[in-house]
């Protein structure tokens, strides 16, 4: 990094606290602080939204009206879901995610099968379209096991719903949420950057931004291995098509015979910074990034190295936090990581079980700290989404390397992304 463009952070930085400090409204991504909307934050809500008030809290039950998969492997299914109680649906910034309690079949859960009967897994998934009055779209990826470990079991929703979940089911299902959302500075153009199944969010985002935000200049960059996985294909390149102000880039790691085409359009190898240089006009964007870990932890640190300013970069990693700290420290000054300080360790004090542990840095986070240690806690997403790991705090201080999307109750902390700064008494 140069000297000028440390300077340029350190400046952008203070310019935020000091704004901060001034009441400015700001959003956030997950553990990011981004710009600051020309409109305040609420009128964006509803520009976001044209859809009648509808927020509901706990969980409400919605039918699947349609399950409709959107690549030609087939490992993507989208399932549009319509309320039962037939009342509004809530509005939703494009960009935020449902998430999702499913009970389990004995055939599908090894831990449902131990118990003879189903077992809830909490999981969040990304709106995938525009808002709609009548339904929310979701898409879902079948997660494989690992390819270095086929001996692992699948993934257990994302089999459930693949496999087990038909049109007409019922599905219990918690008010959209997140922080990761488009925003409402039009004169920047928007650059949409997608690994996979983190194109879910850029649709809702970009064709929302059609709809609402016609003079404003968008690019998506789609990364998959081979046109087989492009999710929304024929939709994405009718829309860029139709729409001059959208360019698309479909980005291939692994082409398939046929799949390059049309040059402007596509590309091969991975979405970096150098595609990105070699692509996008001259000019400030805004970037919104959403991919693989590998994708994450190398890009999102490479757009500050690049001189992209911390406001103009957004991400969500779907699933346990994959951008490293580094990601702060390469463009963001704003205090992202927090890690407990080295040597220090606690007294982690379980106030039900009556149990005193010590935590001694060797775990990223309460949660995975408590399960070494044989404790139950109910969890879901495991990145601070989903808010099934809230855990009230007795005594003691807590922090997160992100800001993470789920509300808590005051006095409460997420276990799947705290990391205690003090001796802890915990209501566990
Ligand atoms: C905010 C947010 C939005 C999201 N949006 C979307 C979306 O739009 N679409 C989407 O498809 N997903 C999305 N996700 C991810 C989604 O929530 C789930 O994490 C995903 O579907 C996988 O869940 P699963 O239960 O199928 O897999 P899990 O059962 O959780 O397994 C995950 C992986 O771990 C492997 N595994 C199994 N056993 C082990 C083991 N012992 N050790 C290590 N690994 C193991 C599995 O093979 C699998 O590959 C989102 C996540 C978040 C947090």
């Amino acid at each position: 990094m140069t000297a000028l463009t440390l300077l340029t952070y350190i400046a952008a930085a203070l310019l935020l606290q000091v704004a901060a400090g001034m009441g400015v409204a700001f959003v956030r991504t997950r553990g990011q602080r981004i710009g600051r909307s020309e409109a305040p934050i609420e009128r964006h809500a509803e520009q976001a939204a044209a859809v009648p008030t509808g927020a509901w809290s706990g969980w409400r039950e919605f039918r699947v009206l349609r399950k409709v998969f959107e690549d030609r492997v087939r490992s993507q299914c989208s399932f549009y879901l319509g309320p039962v109680d037939g009342q509004p649906l809530a509005p939703f910034k494009p960009g935020q995610f449902l998430t999702f309690s499913l009970a389990l079949a004995p055939q599908t859960a090894p831990a449902a099968k131990a118990a003879e009967r189903p077992v809830a897994v909490v999981r969040c998934y990304s709106i995938s379209d525009a808002p709609d009055p009548s339904a929310f779209r979701i898409t879902v990826k079948r997660a494989q096991a690992p390819a270095q470990h086929p001996e692992w079991p699948a993934g257990l929703a994302s089999g459930h719903l693949h496999d087990l979940v038909h049109e007409g089911d019922v599905l219990k299902v918690k008010a959209p949420a997140g922080q990761f959302f488009i925003d409402a500075e039009v004169d920047v153009p928007a650059v949409f950057v997608a690994g996979g199944i983190g194109i879910t969010p850029m649709v809702s985002m970009l064709r929302w931004c059609i709809q609402a935000q016609p003079q404003r200049m968008l690019h998506l960059f789609y990364g998959v291995r081979h046109g087989g996985e492009l999710a929304f294909k024929e939709a994405l390149e009718t829309l860029a098509q139709q729409n001059s102000r959208f360019h698309l880039h479909e980005v291939f790691s692994a082409p398939q015979p046929g799949d390059v085409r049309d040059m402007n359009m596509h590309h091969t190898g991975r979405v970096d910074v150098e595609l990105l240089r070699a692509t996008l006009p001259h000019g400030r964007h805004r970037f919104f990034v959403c991919g693989p870990p590998a994708m994450m932890s190398s890009l999102v640190p490479a757009l500050g190295l690049w001189g992209v300013l911390p406001q103009d970069i957004h991400f969500e990693a779907f699933g346990p936090a994959s951008v490293p700290p580094v990601a702060a420290s390469a463009g963001n000054t704003q205090a992202m990581g927090v890690s407990t300080p080295s040597g220090n360790t606690f007294d982690i004090h379980l106030g039900r079980s009556g149990r005193t542990l010590q935590w001694t840095g060797q775990d990223a986070n309460l949660l995975d700290f408590a399960e070494r240690h044989s404790v139950a806690v109910d969890s879901g997403c495991r990145s601070g989404s989903c808010g099934s790991c809230e855990t009230r705090v007795v005594s003691g201080l807590v922090t997160y390397p992100h800001q993470p999307d789920a509300d808590m109750a005051p006095g409460h902390c997420l276990m799947c992304v705290g990391v205690p700064q003090s001796a802890l008494e915990l209501d566990l």
